[in-house]
C-alpha cells in the first residue's frame, strides 16, 4: 500500500473513532426530543363524564391561567363505574400521534375531592381495527397515577410502564396477540378520575404533559455505528485486495521484463561466447572451441573406447602466396580453404584453426580408412580448385585415428608427425600417423 492511501485510511480511521465517540456522547447527553402538551396548545380539550354511559356525573372543563380545571361531580346511577375526564383531541382520527419515539413524560397534574388521590391517563392508540366514529375501538393504554406522592414528585415516569387496560380487553373481547402496549398512532389522551370515584365533588387541574425522547434511541445509534465500521471494514478489505491485486500484476510483469533482460542476456553471453570461440577470418573454431566441443560430445575424460580420428592440413608454401600476391590474398586462399574443408566435413566433425594455415579437422565416431579418404578428398580438392590470381594452391594432410584409451595430446602428436612427413614427403600429399 502507498502512503498517500494508508494516510487516507488512517485519517478514516481516526475520523470514525471521534464520530463513534461523539455520536455516543451526544446521544447521551443531548439529542434530546421533547413534546409539551399544556393548557395553551392548540388541542381540543373536552370534558367527558358518564352520561353517555347512562350515568349521572356531570363535569365542566374550564381554562383558569394556565391550566385546565375540570370540576365534576360524581353521582352514583346504575351505571357501575362513575366517572369524569379531561379528554385532549390530539389530531383527527384515524391519524394519531407517535409517541413510541419518547422514554418518559412529566406530568404537572392535582387533583381534589374525595377518594383516592390518583388520576387515570390514558394514552389512547388507533389500531387497525379501530373505528373512527367510535372512540371506544381504540386500544386503552392505561396508567394509574399517584397525584400526591412519589409519581408527581419523581419527573421523567417510563413510558413503558403503560399497561393495556384489562377491562377494556374484557369488554372489548380483544385477542390476546393484540393486547400489546402500542403508542405510536395517539389520536387521544385522557386523564380520568380514579376507578372508584366516590361520590362527591372533585376536580383535576391539569396544567402540562411533557414526553421526552432521543431522536435517535441507543440501538439506532449503535447499529449506525455498527454499520459505519462494517461498511469501513468492508471498503479497507476491497481496498487491500484491490492494491494487492496491483502489486501482483505489477510484480509479474517486472518479472515478466526481467525474464526478456535475461533471455537476452544469455543469448549475448552466447553470442559472445561463440564470438571467442570462433576465428573471425575463416569461421574455424579456435583451439577453445574445440576443447569445448569435445567436452559437449564426452562430458569429462573421453571414454577410452570412443572412436575418434582426427586430420590435420597446412597449406604448402603458403609464405609463398603472401609474398608474391600481399596478405589480403592471403586472406582470401585462407578463407576459400576454410569453406572448401567445410563443405567436405560432417556437421558433427569440428573444424579448428589450429595456428596461420594450418587447420585441424576432428572427426568423433570416424574410422580410419574414411578419415583417409576424408584427407585425400581435401587435398585432391585443394590442387583442382581455381584460386584467387589463378594461384596453384596445394595442402599437405596428416591423419591419425586414436587407439584404445589413447591420450587426446597424443593423437594430436601423431597427427601432426603425419603433417610433417607428408611435408618432408614432398606435400600435396596425404600421410598416416
Ligand atoms: P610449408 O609448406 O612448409 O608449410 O611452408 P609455409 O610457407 O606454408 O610455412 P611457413 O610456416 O614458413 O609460413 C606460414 C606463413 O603464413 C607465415 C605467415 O606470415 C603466414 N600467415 C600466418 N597467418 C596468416 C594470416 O592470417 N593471413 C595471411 N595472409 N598470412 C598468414
Ligand atoms: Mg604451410
Ligand atoms: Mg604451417
Amino acid at each position: 500500500m502507498n502512503s498517500t492511501s494508508s494516510n487516507i485510511l488512517r485519517y478514516a480511521l481516526i475520523f470514525l473513532i471521534l464520530v463513534s465517540i461523539g455520536v455516543l456522547t451526544w446521544q447521551h447527553f443531548g439529542m434530546e426530543r421533547k413534546l409539551r402538551i399544556d393548557a395553551n396548545s392548540a388541542h381540543q380539550f373536552i370534558a367527558v363524564d358518564d352520561r353517555t354511559q347512562g350515568g349521572k356525573s356531570v363535569a365542566h372543563l374550564s381554562k383558569v391561567n394556565d391550566a385546565m380545571v375540570m370540576k365534576c361531580k360524581i353521582a352514583k346511577s346504575e351505571y357501575q363505574w362513575p366517572y369524569c375526564q379531561i379528554r385532549i383531541q390530539l389530531t383527527k382520527m384515524p391519524s394519531g400521534m407517535d409517541l413510541s419515539h419518547f422514554d418518559d413524560i412529566d406530568f404537572n397534574l392535582s387533583r381534589s375531592g374525595p377518594g383516592p388521590e390518583k388520576v387515570r391517563v390514558y394514552l389512547n392508540n388507533f389500531e387497525a381495527y379501530s373505528k373512527i366514529n367510535d372512540s371506544s375501538t381504540l386500544k386503552v393504554n392505561e396508567l394509574l397515577l399517584d397525584t400526591k406522592g412519589a409519581d408527581m414528585a419523581s419527573s421523567h415516569i417510563p413510558l413503558n410502564l403503560f399497561r393495556v387496560a384489562s377491562w377494556w380487553v374484557e369488554y372489548k373481547n380483544i385477542p390476546l396477540i393484540d393486547t400489546d402496549m402500542q403508542v405510536d398512532n395517539v389520536p387521544i389522551i385522557e386523564i380520568s378520575t380514579p376507578g372508584f370515584a366516590p361520590e362527591g365533588e372533585h376536580e383535576i387541574t391539569f396544567k402540562y404533559i411533557e414526553f421526552h425522547g432521543k431522536w435517535l434511541s441507543l440501538t439506532q445509534v449503535l447499529l449506525g455505528i455498527v454499520s459505519a465500521w462494517l461498511t469501513f471494514g468492508v471498503a479497507w478489505l476491497g481496498f487491500e485486495i484491490f492494491q494487492y491485486r496491483q502489486r501482483l500484476s505489477q510484480e509479474r510483469s517486472q518479472r515478466s521484463e526481467l525474464e526478456v533482460i535475461n533471455r537476452v542476456l544469455e543469448i549475448q553471453a552466447e553470442v559472445l561466447s561463440n564470438q571467442a570461440q570462433i576465428d573471425p577470418l575463416t569461421g574455424a573454431l579456435n583451439r577453445a572451441g574445440l576443447n569445448n566441443l569435445l567436452s559437449k560430445k564426452w562430458p569429462g575424460e573421453i571414454p577410452k573406447d570412443a572412436q575418434l580420428s582426427i586430420l590435420f592440413a597446412d597449406l604448402d608454401h603458403f609464405k609463398r602466396i603472401n609474398d608474391t600476391h600481399g596478405h589480403a590474398v592471403g586472406d582470401e586462399v585462407l578463407q576459400q580453404f576454410a569453406q572448401l574443408v567445410k563443405s567436405k566435413i560432417r556437421k558433427s566433425d569440428g573444424f579448428v584453426r589450429w595456428g596461420g594455415e594450418e587447420f585441424l579437422v576432428a572427426c568423433p565416431e570416424m574410422p580410419h580408412d574414411l578419415a583417409v579418404k576424408l584427407a585425400e578428398n581435401i587435398r585432391d580438392s585443394a590442387e583442382k580448385s581455381s584460386w584467387p590470381h589463378s594461384i596453384a594452391v596445394t595442402c599437405s594432410c596428416g591423419v591419425a585415428t586414436r587407439n584404445h584409451g589413447e591420450d587426446f595430446n597424443a593423437l594430436i602428436e601423431r597427427a601432426d608427425i603425419a603433417l610433417y612427413r607428408a611435408k618432408k614427403g614432398g606435400r600435396n600429399r596425404v600421410e598416416i600417423g
